[in-house]
């Protein structure tokens, strides 16, 4: 199995509010046996499409479909020593144990709130962070936010992942495993929902997520079911289109946050690239095409996008479009400018809201005390590395 040492980390009881380092070192003896010899170096199949593990059976001389039989046991059955995967021959799984491995993401550090929101730094083999969040519901549903990208080149005026800039693209493998250490730690219930909403742009990491979104979607992959898997998006147009041609049965999810042109601008410079015409177009193409309501994410901050002029932008502009509205007030990132309006503002909002919209919805924020925003762990990430360097 993989990550035993996090498994037997996570043995330990778990507090409230917890803050937990989690360190997953190896250590070798540094021997010189005086030979130039390098071990091969495995190849991880963490991330191997279906069609990567049938491409890769066709290499080595075996049929296809036994790819599908690895790939079940990996994402589905979370069985990772070859040795054991019982409908193989003794032949493939001796060649797999020599030349292969799977190795899932490694946490770094572990945040819990009080609510039961729990907040996963990763550090990639790179030492990038990222950051996972597990967002549990008074009914029963347990939201993962999963991250695409380490940093984000989109600059939102609001978001902590914004201030970092983008780092790089997450593989496919990193995307996935974020869902696979979640299922190691809690099992096969680990999360309900799936919403790419973590950090970076999922549409400008368009073949890597697709490509996860496939493994986690498949019945044989994660067996995630697509109607509960959302990627999500600050409105990049073409691709939003492009994501409708490809007929998948996931959700998507726009974060809107103002209802005009020169607000949005304000707030999202990607705005600026693609404006909010072109956008609604984009979600209506996708509405018609793919026959699914959208869901328009809205974060209300305080003295600026949460009047009645609002309201009423925000009415007309969805008019026509099969939608819903998720309305959250701003969880603040300190050194941002932007203030979280009070419940009493929120609720009014709503209730303005609701007659003009199909369906008006108010989400709790949620993790308050372990700074659940998007990037907030991360950001702090580079502090903690340099403090660590200095104690080495
Ligand atoms: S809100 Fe999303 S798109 Fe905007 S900067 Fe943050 S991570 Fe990037």
């Amino acid at each position: 199995m993989i990550n035993a040492d996090v498994i037997d980390f996570w043995d330990s009881p778990g507090t409230s509010a917890a803050h937990e380092n989690v360190e997953t070192n190896c250590f070798l003896p540094n021997i010189d046996f005086g030979l130039n010899y390098a071990p091969m170096q495995k190849e991880n199949l963490l991330g191997y499409t279906l069609g990567r593990m049938e491409n890769l059976m066709a290499s080595l001389g075996e049929k296809p479909y036994k790819g599908r039989q690895i790939f079940k046991w990996l994402y589905r059955i979370r069985q990772y020593d070859f040795s054991l995967m019982t409908n193989l021959t003794k032949n493939l799984r001796r060649k797999l144990e020599e030349e292969y491995t799977f190795e899932s993401l490694k946490a770094e550090h572990v945040e819990e709130s009080q609510d039961g929101t729990r907040k996963i730094l990763f550090r990639l083999n790179d030492d990038q962070p990222i950051e996972t969040v597990l967002i549990p519901d008074e009914n029963g549903r347990k939201t993962v936010c999963v991250s695409v990208q380490a940093g984000c080149a989109l600059g939102c005026r609001f978001c902590a992942t914004g201030t970092m800039g983008l780092l790089r693209d997450l593989t496919v493998g990193e995307i996935v495993g974020q869902l696979i250490y979640l299922r190691e730690r809690f099992g096969d219930n680990a999360f309900t929902n799936v919403v790419m909403m973590g950090m970076g742009e999922p549409l400008l990491n368009f073949e890597n997520t697709i490509e996860a979104v496939k493994i986690i979607t498949d019945e044989i992959g994660l067996g995630q079911s697509a109607r509960k898997t959302t990627i999500s998006t600050v409105g990049i147009s073409p691709k939003i289109i492009k994501l409708a041609d490809l007929g998948l049965k996931t959700r998507l999810a726009v974060s809107l946050n103002a209802a005009t042109q020169e607000k949005r601008a304000k707030i999202m410079p990607v705005a600026e690239t693609f404006d909010l015409d072109e956008l609604m177009e984009a979600v209506k193409y996708y509405t018609e095409k793919t026959g699914t309501r959208v869901t328009f994410e809205y974060i209300l901050f305080k003295d600026f996008n949460d009047s009645m002029a609002d309201v009423k932008a925000l009415s007309r502009l969805i008019q026509g479009i099969p939608c819903k509205i998720n309305l959250l007030a701003y969880n603040p990132v300190k050194e941002l400018e932007f203030e979280r309006p009070s419940d009493e503002q929120v609720d009014w909002f709503a209730r303005q809201l609701y007659p003009r919209a199909p369906m008006v919805m108010v989400r709790k924020s949620r993790g308050m005390d372990i700074d659940a925003a998007c990037g907030q762990l991360a950001g702090r990430y580079p502090e903690r590395r340099r403090a660590e360097n200095a104690c080495s």
